[in-house]
């Protein structure tokens, strides 16, 4: 995080955030956001710390839904927006903004200008730990973004039978060990994939929270441990 933290320009800091981490991933539909919502639903009740989501995954934001908020955000008298707060987690997202039947076609320079109005007008206050879910890509915004990032987590990195717990591990185990050591990032963790992570989600319940003491659970909580 300090490596983050310093690699930063001081004109790129967000007054009163204290830390912000960054959820990438080269393609859509990997569990981005399940992984952004858990860490920061983790952290924020592992440690009692003020943490943030913020949504910038424009094409296709998915806060709402899984964190269970929607309605439009109220305004200070500044003009900033008032994140909406589920589970002691203050929310901006596109999605609360935006239409969700409206298609979205931004690219290149229009989605970085988006991010930064959406990441420096909202009135966040003050927060310990800002999580952001990137929107998906290898442009030059997750580009920038990836240069900094902690270390990667492999999500669905194994699937357990539920009936005879045998394990199958349906998208390789190599191919994402090769990429830490190709940009020399440490391996926060695997998740397995796992139903009830999916029914959870769609329902408005990250796991975290809806079943904190599970090994699903453990599983994000492992990695809050490690950021
Ligand atoms: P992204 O943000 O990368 O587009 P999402 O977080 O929306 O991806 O996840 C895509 C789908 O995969 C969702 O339905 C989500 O519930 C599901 N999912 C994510 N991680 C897991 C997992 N470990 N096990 C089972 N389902 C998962």
């Amino acid at each position: 995080l300090e490596k983050m933290r310093k690699g930063l320009p001081t004109k790129q800091r967000i007054e009163g955030i204290k830390h912000v981490i960054a959820i990438a991933s080269g393609k859509g539909g990997v569990g981005k956001s399940t992984v952004a919502v858990n860490l920061a639903l983790a952290v924020a009740s592992l440690w009692r710390k003020r943490v943030g989501i913020l949504d910038a995954d424009i094409f296709g934001p998915s806060i709402p839904r899984l964190m269970n908020l929607n309605g439009e955000p109220n305004m200070t008298n500044k003009g900033q927006l008032i994140p909406l707060t589920n589970y002691g987690v203050k929310c901006m997202s596109i999605g609360f903004l935006v239409s969700q039947n409206s298609p979205v076609v931004w690219r290149g320079l229009m989605v970085m200008k988006a991010l930064q109005q959406l990441i420096h007008q909202v009135f966040w206050d003050e927060l310990d730990l800002l999580v952001i879910d990137m929107p998906p890509g290898t442009g030059d915004v997750q580009l920038t973004i990836t240069q900094q990032i902690l270390g990667i987590v492999q999500n669905m990195s194994v699937f357990i039978c539920p009936t005879c717990q045998q394990k199958t591990h349906i998208f390789g185990t190599d191919g994402v060990l090769k990429v830490a050591k190709e940009m020399d990032l440490e391996m926060l963790g695997d998740i397995p994939l796992h139903t009830e992570i999916c029914e959870l989600s769609d329902r408005g319940q990250p796991i975290v929270i809806a079943k904190p003491e599970s090994i699903q659970a453990q599983y994000y909580k492992d990695i809050a441990g490690k950021v």
